[in-house]
């Protein structure tokens, strides 16, 4: 398995959308302090374009999640690390890579809710809804993909490909 020769999200696009992105959010917040809760490891990348874009202020929270094996989502989601007083009675943001079946944001959703934040949303570089389990909707989503498996920009195939600097197919 290797990534696409060519990208399927170029650094223009995803530089220009990322732009977009932190536009509305920072339109949405005026005036609010953010504080962004970014998913280990994947979404690393998108979290510090994004930051370099919004014009409010950002406090960071980190927490691990993990529940792929190679191509295939396990079912089973490990979450480490954050969230409890460092969200409560906050503006939260998630900051995810991907949602693919959600079951790994709803996890973290539920537990970010039971820490009382007082805004709690959703934002995704990448979106594959058709491979949704769970329902759970993303109030940012910077692109909505089909059912692939890519690498790049933050995103890892076994802890390879994660330097990319665009986004990738990974095929045979
Ligand atoms: P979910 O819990 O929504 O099924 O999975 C979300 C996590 O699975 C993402 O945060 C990401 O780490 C991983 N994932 C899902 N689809 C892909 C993909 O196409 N490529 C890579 N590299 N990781 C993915
Ligand atoms: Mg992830």
């Amino acid at each position: 398995m290797r990534p696409s020769k060519d990208p399927l999200l170029s650094t223009q696009t995803i530089e220009a959308r990322v732009g977009e992105l932190a536009g509305a959010i920072s339109r949405d917040y005026e005036g609010r302090e953010l504080t962004l809760v970014v998913v280990l490891k994947g979404a690393v990348f998108f979290a510090a374009d994004l930051i370099k874009r919004l014009t409010v202020p950002v406090r960071l929270v980190f927490v691990r999640a993990r529940s792929y094996q190679d191509t295939e989502s396990t079912g089973r989601v490990e979450l480490t690390g954050g969230p409890g007083d460092e969200v409560a009675g906050r503006h939260v943001l998630v900051v995810e890579d991907i949602l693919d079946t959600g079951r790994t944001c709803t996890v973290l959703l539920e537990r970010l809710r039971a820490a009382q934040p007082a805004t709690l949303a959703l934002c995704t570089l990448l979106d594959k809804p058709s491979r949704r389990v769970t329902p759970v909707e993303a109030d940012y989503v910077g692109f909505a993909i089909d059912n692939l498996f890519v690498v790049g920009y933050g995103l890892d195939f076994n802890e390879e490909y994660r330097d990319l600097k665009a986004v990738h197919l990974l095929e045979e």
